[in-house]
C-alpha cells in the first residue's frame, strides 16, 4: 500500500532520515522499532504530511503522495493518530468523535438557517457513528465523560477511535502503548486486531514495548541512523546481530 524510496528529512546539517526505504503491505501491522533518535517519528511525519522530505518519493497505491498535506492524506485515508489537543479535553468522548468527518452541513451558517432537517439528520447518524465506535472499543460508559479526564490508556483508545469515524485504509499510531497499564494495553492490542481483520485497517505502529508489538506485529522494521537497519518476523530481529548492536550502542 505504501512504498517509502529513499526518504530524506534533514535538519540543518543533521540528518534525521538518511535515506530511507521501506513497504508497508496492505493488510498488515507492520510495526516500526529502533533506539531513540532513529528517525521514526520524523519519518511517520513525512509519510503524513506533517513534515516536508528533503528527498525522496512516498506512494500509496501506486499513487505520488510525497508531501502532500495531511488533509488530502485524510481525504485518501491515510491518518495518523494525534493526542487529544488541549481546546478538546473539555468536550466529551462522544462530542470529540462527532467532530471528526468534516464536511458536515451545519458548518455553513446558509446551512444553518435553510437545512435544519438535514443537519438534523447528519448529526442523528454521527450520534450513532460515535456510539458504534465507542461500543467496539468497550468504552460506551465514557460517552459523557470529558476527554480531560480519561486515563492514559482510555485516551489512546479514544484516539484510535477518531480513526474509525471516517473511512480510513491506513493508520499510522506513534506508540500508542505508552505509558498505559497492562489491562487496556490489551484492550487496545485486541481493539487494532479486530480493526484489522474485521475492517480491513492497514497499520503501522512505532512501540517500543517488544511483547506488545510480538503479539501484533508482522513484520518488524528496524530503524537506526535514519536508515532501515532490517525487518522480519519479532524473533528474526531480536536474534538479528546488527540490530542488537544498534540497541545496544544507545
Ligand atoms: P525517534 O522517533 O526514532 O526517536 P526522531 O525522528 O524523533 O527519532 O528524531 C531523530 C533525530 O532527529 C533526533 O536526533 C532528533 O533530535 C532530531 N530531530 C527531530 N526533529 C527535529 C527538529 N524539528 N529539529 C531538529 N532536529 C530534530
Amino acid at each position: 500500500m505504501i512504498r517509502v524510496e529513499n526518504l530524506h528529512r534533514h535538519f540543518g546539517g543533521f540528518r534525521a532520515v538518511d535515506g530511507a526505504s521501506l513497504e508497508i503491505a496492505t493488510g498488515s501491522i507492520t510495526g516500526l522499532v529502533g533506539p531513540n533518535g532513529a528517525g521514526k517519528t520524523t519519518l511517520f511525519n513525512v509519510i503524513a504530511g506533517v513534515l516536508e522530505p528533503t528527498s525522496g518519493r512516498v506512494t500509496m497505491d501506486g499513487e505520488d503522495i510525497t508531501g502532500l498535506p495531511p488533509h488530502v492524506l485524510f481525504g485518501k485515508g491515510l491518518l495518523r493518530t494525534f493526542q487529544i489537543a488541549h481546546e478538546f479535553s473539555s468536550m466529551t468522548c462522544r462530542e470529540n468523535l462527532m467532530m471528526v468527518p468534516g464536511g458536515q452541513s451545519g458548518e455553513t451558517l446558509w446551512n444553518a438557517w435553510f437545512h435544519r432537517g438535514r443537519i438534523a439528520q447528519e448529526e442523528a447518524a454521527l450520534l450513532k457513528k460515535a456510539d458504534e465506535v465507542l461500543d467496539f472499543l468497550t468504552i460506551s460508559h465514557l460517552k459523557d465523560e470529558k476527554a480531560g479526564n480519561l486515563s492514559g490508556g482510555q485516551k489512546k483508545l479514544l484516539e484510535l477511535g477518531r480513526t474509525m469515524m471516517v473511512d480510513a485504509k491506513i493508520v499510522f499510531l506513534d506508540e500508542v502503548g505508552a505509558g498505559v497499564n497492562r489491562t487496556l494495553l490489551n484492550t487496545i492490542g485486541d481493539a487494532i486486531l479486530r480493526l484489522n481483520r474485521e475492517r480491513g485497517y492497514t497499520f503501522c505502529m512505532i512501540e517500543h514495548d517488544m511483547a506488545f508489538i510480538g503479539r501484533l506485529c508482522d513484520p518488524v522494521i528496524v530503524m537506526a541512523e535514519g536508515k532501515v537497519l532490517a525487518e522480519g518476523t519479532i524473533q528474526e530481529i531480536k536474534s538479528n546481530e546488527a540490530v542488537i548492536e544498534a540497541y545496544l550502542g544507545t
